[in-house]
């Protein structure tokens, strides 16, 4: 199990090798379970989906049962902001990893209100409370849903009322984040249609086929193969790409560039969207976390792939 490779990649035995190797652990790791409707989800569940820059899919396991996306719409949030507002955006958030937890509150004082990041609770929110200028909450969870339909075209994709609904019940820490930040005067709008819109946007369900399908544009260069469409520019695919390698693990970034190797976000549903630039986009999701609230079979199984393929960003 090395990264060297002089054979022709063979994906569909690599997929179907490694949902295998899963299948004896699956149910491993913590549900998250801050909100019933996430606590409910059968832990021993595991789908992988590989979309290769051609738009060919290879899938195993549960790749097509829906879940919640959570902070994996960060990504895609950070992506609307960035074609809005431009390089502008990082007066209101930085671009370093932040070593705390994904809703820590520690650092905010500290540094008078500016997340660190884009893909922490608070950075995301900051980001959220950016697009959101000029429309009203409804508005943009229309957009953000429309938006990744676009990119998976699929026009499936839907929200999960009842997360949003409990999410919005329950998040009181992120209330305390929005409201932190407004104290500062790094939020434009109220904390409240603010974390309307971020909530929804955690809130959006979809399955490993449709997510590696929207994150296709950040292994191609910023133009999705599906569409022909110019999502972003080459630039910016490379910039989104190297925040998510730095940041889009929390506290666990670390970690997975050294075993993984590749641009990432995870959500605390159990997904995580990979991006092998050139290669593929790849979603998997196993519900069960590891301590950092990342799915714990998820990065294992990204691990085997990424080693198999050679798919390391830092592969020689
Ligand atoms: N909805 C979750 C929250 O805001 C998302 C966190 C995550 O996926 N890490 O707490």
């Amino acid at each position: 199990m090395d990264d060297t490779h002089s054979a022709p990649i063979d994906l569909a035995t690599i997929v179907a090798g490694i949902y295998e190797e899963m299948k004896p652990r699956l149910g491993e790791g913590k549900v998250a379970d801050y909100i019933p409707q996430l606590a409910r989800v059968d832990p021993a569940q595991f789908g992988l989906a590989v979309v290769t820059i051609d738009g060919t899919v290879h899938s195993a396991g549960d790749a097509a049962v829906p879940f919640s996306i959570q902070s994996i719409s960060k990504a895609f949030t950070l992506t609307l902001a960035l074609g809005k507002h431009g390089e502008s955006i990082w007066r209101r958030v930085g671009r370093e990893p932040s070593g705390s937890a994904f809703n820590s509150i520690v650092q905010l004082e500290a540094e008078q209100g500016k997340p660190r990041n884009p893909f922490i609770n608070a950075g995301a929110i900051a980001i959220t409370d950016l697009i959101l200028a000029g429309h009203t909450p409804k508005e943009l969870i229309g957009e953000i849903l429309r938006f990744l339909r676009y990119l998976a075209n699929d026009d499936e994709i839907v929200i999960d009322r009842d997360v949003a609904q409990s999410e919005a019940a329950t998040g009181f820490r992120n209330v305390a984040l929005a409201n932190f930040m407004r104290s500062f005067g790094k939020l434009d709008h109220p904390a409240e249609h603010v974390l309307g819109v971020y909530f929804h946007q955690c809130a959006i369900a979809m399955n490993c086929i449709q997510l590696a399908r929207a994150g296709l544009f950040l292994a191609n260069g910023g133009t999705s193969p599906l569409t022909g469409h110019s999502v972003v520019s080459r630039q910016r695919a490379k910039r989104i790409n190297a925040l998510m390698l730095t940041c889009g693990h929390y506290d666990g970034s670390g970690d997975f560039a050294y075993h993984v190797g590749l641009p990432g976000k995870s959500g605390v549903g159990g997904g995580i969207l990979a991006v092998a630039p050139g290669k593929a986009s790849i979603a998997v999701w196993s519900p069960g976390l590891n301590q950092n609230g990342n799915s714990l079979l998820g990065s294992l199984a990204l691990e085997k792939l990424a080693s198999r393929t050679g798919w390391s960003v830092f592969a020689g």
